[in-house]
């Protein structure tokens, strides 16, 4: 059995280079894979599964057309991918966090924004933007509504950003050992941060594996696990 994880491609119309990145990755990496995961941003925005486009349009070809099984969890932009999408392109979402089994470890899947603990303002708006009242509500506006909104609130969030101490901005570790530990979990794979590494943390009896996924600008740090053997490996393209 081999897996493949990638998340944080963040594809967008205005860059057609990074979409043919996704396709060759998915043609040479993906090849002899028997699933693939997505944990986020896979796209750099989503306003909703009616919104009609040739670049939208591609992408769920590409899925569709792929002979492994996919999985795909939400990210912090698009977070409104819903049932239509994952129709189309035979995908099974995940909710984050989501535990699977590999051997016999357990293995915690999370997209990662929501362990960055210490940056309160983010999580106050996450709280709001992840709320039913505010989806249903953004999604009976029109299309171009949507898009100044989307637009209004990147703005924001640069600015936020833009005023955020590093550490802040990462994974908080307590957070990290907290959550392994309530999902009986040793090992944890997840984006968002866009600081691919291997991390250890000592949980309750064991160290446990943090994996940590790439964004693809200009390459990609993605995981490969065959049987239980994890290994975080680049692609250039
Ligand atoms: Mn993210």
């Amino acid at each position: 059995m081999k897996r493949i994880f990638i998340s944080d491609l963040h594809l967008d119309k205005k860059e057609p280079q990074l979409q043919e990145a996704f396709e060759i990755f998915l043609t040479a990496e993906c090849r002899d894979a028997d699933q693939l995961y997505i944990l986020g941003d896979l796209f750099e925005a989503w306003i909703g599964d009616d919104d009609p486009g040739e670049h939208s349009t591609n992408v769920i070809n590409l899925l569709s057309g792929l002979s492994c099984e996919l999985f795909l969890m939400h990210g912090n932009r698009d977070f409104l991918i819903g049932d239509q999408f994952c129709e189309a392109t035979r995908a099974t979402l995940l909710q984050d966090p989501s535990l699977i089994t590999i051997g016999d470890e357990n293995v915690l899947l999370m997209h990662g924004d929501s362990l960055c603990t210490l940056d309160t303002g983010y999580q106050r708006v996450r709280q709001v933007l992840r709320s039913e009242a505010f989806q249903s509500d953004f999604l009976k506006k029109t299309i171009s509504e949507r898009e100044d909104i989307t637009q209004q609130m990147r703005g924001q969030s640069k600015k936020h950003t833009s005023t955020m101490k590093e550490e802040i901005m990462d994974v908080t570790p307590e957070e990290v050992v907290r959550t392994m530990n309530e999902k009986k979990a040793t090992k944890l794979i997840h984006g968002h941060t866009h600081r691919p590494a291997v991390h250890e943390h000592q949980l309750e009896n064991v160290i446990g594996h943090r994996y940590v996924l790439g964004d693809w600008r200009p390459s990609t740090r993605y995981l490969s696990v065959e049987g239980s053997d994890f290994q975080l490996k680049e692609f250039n393209f």
